[in-house]
């Protein structure tokens, strides 16, 4: 995605800790099965000798029955079990290995694959989390917390002092608005340079970037998916300056890298003298966005990098509410 500006610099330190997997979350009138190999269910209803139903409604009682029995994360293959049939996750297999025991039953064994069980986790379809925010996808139950972290239309929490509010995008947009009078909020398209206006406090900045079956990036209509992407743009005035700093909220894929380009120039002319160039001001940051939880509040200065124009580099119209400066968007994967 994107034009290749340069080598991923840095890694996200870490994403939002993906959410259990509820497989009752099946939408369909379920037919709970205990009792059924690994707790998966039977088909509710049976096709006539040699046939099979195209697709049957599955309830599950035990949740737990397609989690790692080591590490209790959602199996995905490879998955391996030991001769009792103890299932575990491959980076559970290797570390139990040396061991050269089960984890449950404690039986010398070598583990090894189950391939029922990873046909039984990838033909498992149950609906995105996120059904309630607007997703429509229907996951295979080992692709879920893949998608489940790089979603767009994963909620995210607003980032107002004890406001609990949890929203998809739009609706966080909206709430922004009419439950704190935030009112600045600015769409820009994802790689291009644009002159935002920036108010004292909360401001919020909503650059979107459409991917092209080719996987290039364009911002045309004949696109077919749009990523979107959430910053908020804290303006602090300070004794000799103005201060900006860059957030992310949402969550966005671990192989991503947000940067910020903030820029603010201005060109002196002598009053007295109009064609009189006296001094040129430029100052100009790119700010590697990290994502990281600012649902109860902003982190404190240690933790960001702000844009900083000081007084004196200000003009009259920018020393005072708004502050008008160029952002650029830019997303590295
Ligand atoms: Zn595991
Ligand atoms: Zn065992
Ligand atoms: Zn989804
Ligand atoms: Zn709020």
């Amino acid at each position: 995605m994107g034009p290749a500006t340069g080598p991923v610099a840095k890694r996200p330190k870490r994403g939002r800790p993906p959410q259990s997997v509820k497989p009752e979350a099946v939408p369909s009138p379920a037919s709970a099965s205990p009792g059924s190999a690994a707790g998966a269910g039977n088909t509710e209803k049976k096709g006539s000798p040699g046939q099979r139903p195209v697709s049957t409604a599955v309830g599950l009682e035990d949740p737990g029955a397609l989690e790692c029995g080591s590490c209790s994360l959602p199996l995905k293959p490879e998955i391996y079990q030991c001769s009792e049939g103890h299932v575990v996750c491959s980076p559970c297999r290797d570390k139990l290995a040396p061991a050269g025991k089960c984890h449950v039953c404690g039986i010398a064994t070598d583990l090894h694959r189950c391939h029922a069980m990873e046909r039984l986790v990838k033909s498992i379809r149950i609906p995105c989390p996120n059904a309630a925010h607007g997703c429509g996808a229907r996951l295979a139950y080992c692709d879920l917390d893949g998608h489940h972290q790089t979603c767009p239309h994963a909620p995210h929490r607003c980032p107002g002092k004890d406001c609990g509010f949890l929203g998809s995008t739009e609706a966080l947009m909206d709430h922004f608005t009419g439950a704190h009078g935030w009112p600045s909020t600015t769409k820009i398209s994802a790689f291009e340079t644009h002159d935002i206006c920036l108010y004292d406090g909360f401001n919020f900045l909503f650059a979107y970037c459409a991917e092209d079956d080719d996987h290039g990036t364009t911002t045309t209509a004949t696109t077919t998916t749009t990523s979107r992407y959430l910053f908020l743009l804290n303006v602090t005035r300070q004794p000799f300056s103005c201060a900006i700093t860059v957030h992310f909220i949402g969550r966005r894929s671990p192989s991503e890298v947000l940067r910020c380009v903030l820029s603010y120039s201005r060109v002196v002319y002598d009053p007295l003298e109009q064609q009189k160039f006296l001094v040129s001001h430029s100052l100009k940051s790119e700010i590697n966005v990290e994502c990281m939880d600012i649902s109860n509040g902003l982190p404190g200065a240690a933790n960001c990098f702000p844009f900083v124009v000081p007084n004196s580099g200000l003009g009259d119209h920018d020393k005072k509410d708004p502050i008008r400066l160029k952002a650029c968007i830019n997303i590295i994967s």
